[in-house]
């Protein structure tokens, strides 16, 4: 699974024409999920903002391309936040998302995910997670291993930023990820 967070106009400028170039060529769709902050989309698709706006999302989404998930509101760090304010931040990001994408979400499979943000949490912040949303996952550069996997609020993920190489990279997607990377069960 490739997940790309926080929403940036990226996203539709560099990655989602990358999507169509892969569909046209292999002749099937690659899917990418994509964790929002509602809370930092643009109403208009306003040229200047480095995030999405809503209409960008509904291209991606309507096309197949994206799998439209939650990072919180506004990108807090949900450990640093009284019980009131986490709480808004989980479900205000919830309801938003699926304002956004309503009418095109029949399954209703939107925002039914989590991402912390700055992969921060403590257990009052999955406590709360775990009633909203069905799963959750980390920022911590380490691989998911399923026979590992108990905690489902606690879903490793690798970090892919450009202090990885391309050799690295390709590398960790043959699966010759070194020792490190591993989480001991
Ligand atoms: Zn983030």
């Amino acid at each position: 699974m490739i997940s790309f967070d926080d929403g940036y106009k990226t996203v539709h400028t560099n990655l989602l024409p990358i999507l169509y170039k892969f569909e046209k060529k292999y002749g099937r769709k690659v899917k990418v999920v994509l964790f929002i902050n509602p809370g930092n989309l643009t109403s208009k698709n306003s040229v200047n903002s480095a995030h999405l706006g809503c209409q960008e999302l509904r291209e991606g989404f309507k096309k197949g391309f994206y799998d439209i998930q939650s990072h919180g509101m506004n990108h807090k760090n949900l450990a640093n936040l009284p019980r009131h304010q986490l709480v808004n931040e989980l479900l205000k990001a919830r309801t938003e998302l699926r304002k956004c994408t309503q009418d095109l979400d029949i399954e209703q499979t939107v925002a039914s995910h989590f991402a912390y943000p700055y992969g921060a949490y403590n257990k009052q912040v999955k406590y709360y997670v775990s009633k909203y949303y069905l799963s959750s996952y980390l920022y911590n550069d380490q691989i998911l291993n399923y026979s590992c996997l108990k905690d489902y609020y606690k879903i490793p993920r690798l970090i892919v930023n450009r202090q990885k190489s391309t050799k690295q990279l390709i590398e960790i997607a043959q699966g010759m990820h070194p020792k490190k990377y591993q989480k001991k069960c």
